[in-house]
């Protein structure tokens, strides 16, 4: 219903499957709309393209006022990897061809693919149209990295004390994931998960870290990050969060400009992280686990965060506290691992990501690198259509505002799609007071009591009034057992936070 939506889906579609996702929208408006999702696609890596109809060059270029006139291909060329304009009918299939290798080579990213109207009425004869089409072959070759840098990382890694995995979302992409789990568990080293890496390895894994995440930060000694990037989800790699033990760090990923990025990288390893694993695991024999000492603290500190936390997510409270709710959502994904988890929201999106365990690869969607709002319908869509499996999208009230019309898509298709609305009034809370004294309800305050299940009956499917984590996990299975477009409004206490 949104060219955000339609993008956001060709994003996620270029994430799970490594094809770009394609994303066709109308000029200026339609374009724009489309930019955002383009703009997320790259800077989370995602594979995508987005072609759109633009008007007429020479009018454009005089700003004569054409219809919906926008020089759209500056506009795109700041946000996407690279951007193109076909502008002849025998260019169509090099066009295409280009903007694919741009999508999926590399580091993969968002490519525009500009098609001016003068371009749709052109002409050309069916066999020289089918031969100036292009097959591409190998278009995200394998980068192997330098058998020098292997060494080195392998050394610094076995010299530390205290080492630690990091894995990111370029790891999940990456499709090793058999390869990756080979070498985390041959190093028995302690491994944290990314919110989109989880399920890589099962997060009930023992080398697991999650629930260890502060500490394990604070006191590495190596750290290793595979396919993540130190940005602003790891505190830049430097500051309070990573204590004040020195850090020494090997950083494997395909884009050699990540390298010193933010701090010093002593080891970096350039080349796709399959090769790269590959290698690690080739060249590991004789490999001496990690230091016992170094894991049995972290688990220890891992289980005693686990055994905290148990109690308060099997609280039965109604109206539900997000421990109560998210305990029912943590089981039923335990129960049915093969689910897509698609998760937004403030509250919804902080908790759920440490609470729901995610058993296997790619079956966490979210947020991403810019830790966006209005990812959630459009990457449920995309989801159920390239995977065939069941979607769960956890939202926050607040963040499903900002995609729910496509629940009108979701019923159109038929898609099996579960959203639960974690729903407290509001962002953060439904209690705040207006500031200024008025009549009118503070900012982050919404309509009370909304029933946004009704949203989901308007189209068809089935909506669920939710008020105990009894009715929700009811809800939840009814929905996945009929595969029927659902919505359940899962009431939260307002004062929740
Ligand atoms: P997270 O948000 O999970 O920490 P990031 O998006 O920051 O992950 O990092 C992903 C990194 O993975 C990027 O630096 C990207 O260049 C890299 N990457 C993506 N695909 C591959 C691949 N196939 N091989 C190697 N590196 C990759």
């Amino acid at each position: 219903r949104h060219e955000q939506h339609a993008g956001y889906a060709a994003s996620i579609a270029g994430y799970l499957t490594q094809k770009p996702g394609i994303c066709l929208t109308v000029s200026a408006p339609g374009f724009l709309n489309g930019l955002t999702a383009l703009a997320h696609a790259t800077t989370n890596c995602f594979p995508m393209i987005l072609i759109s109809g633009s008007s007429e060059r020479e009018i454009v270029d005089l700003q004569q006022g054409d219809y919906e006139e926008m020089d759209q291909l500056a506009v795109a060329k700041p946000v996407c990897k690279a951007a193109f304009r076909v502008l002849h009918a025998q260019d169509i299939g090099i066009g295409i061809a280009r903007a694919i290798r741009a999508a999926v080579s590399g580091r993969p990213g968002g490519v525009y693919l500009d098609l001016p109207a003068k371009l749709f009425a052109q002409t050309m004869d069916a066999t020289s149209g089918k031969r100036s089409l292009v097959k591409v072959i190998d278009a995200a070759p394998r980068q192997l990295p330098a058998p020098e840098s292997i060494t080195r990382a392998l050394d610094l890694l076995k010299s530390a004390k205290k080492p630690l995995i990091i894995l990111g979302k370029g790891a999940a992409y990456a499709q090793a994931d058999a390869d990756i789990r080979a070498f985390v568990e041959k190093s028995g080293i302690p491994y944290l998960p990314m919110s989109m890496a989880k399920g890589l390895l099962p997060d009930t894994h023992p080398q697991s870290a999650s629930a260890a995440r502060s500490m394990v930060l604070k006191e590495a000694d190596v750290v290793m990050l595979i396919g993540a990037r130190l940005n602003w989800l790891l505190s830049h790699g430097k500051g309070k969060a990573w204590g004040t033990e020195p850090k020494k760090f090997i950083q494997v990923d395909i884009e050699p400009k990540e390298m010193d990025s933010n701090v010093e990288i002593l080891a970096p390893v350039v080349g796709d992280i399959g090769s790269c694993v590959a290698a690690f695991n080739a060249a590991m024999g004789g490999w001496q686990a990690a230091p016992a000492d170094w894991m049995k603290t972290v688990t220890t500190k891992r289980d005693e965060n686990v055994a905290k936390m148990a109690p308060r997510l099997m609280n039965n409270n109604s109206p539900m506290d997000y421990h109560g709710a998210l305990g029912v959502l943590k089981n039923i994904v335990k129960e049915r691992p093969d689910a897509i988890l698609v998760n937004e929201g403030a509250n919804t999106l902080d908790l759920a990501r440490g609470i729901i365990d995610v058993y296997k690869p790619r079956k966490r969607i979210d947020v991403g690198t810019w830790g966006i709002m209005g990812i959630g319908m459009g990457f449920s869509v995309a989801a159920a259509v390239e995977t065939g499996h069941q979607v769960l999208a956890v939202e926050g009230d607040s963040a499903f505002g900002f995609s729910g019309m496509e629940v009108e898509t979701i019923c159109r298709y038929h898609l099996p799609v579960c959203i639960v609305i974690l729903n407290n009034n509001g962002v953060y809370k439904g209690t705040d007071v207006n500031p200024t004294g008025g009549t009118d309800v503070a900012p982050t305050v919404f309509v009370k009591d909304a029933r946004y299940e009704k949203m989901m009956e308007a189209f068809g499917g089935v909506g669920v009034y939710a008020s105990t984590p009894d009715q929700l996990r009811a809800g939840i299975e009814q929905a996945f057992a009929s595969r029927r477009p659902t919505l359940i409004n899962a009431i939260i206490d307002e004062t929740a936070g």
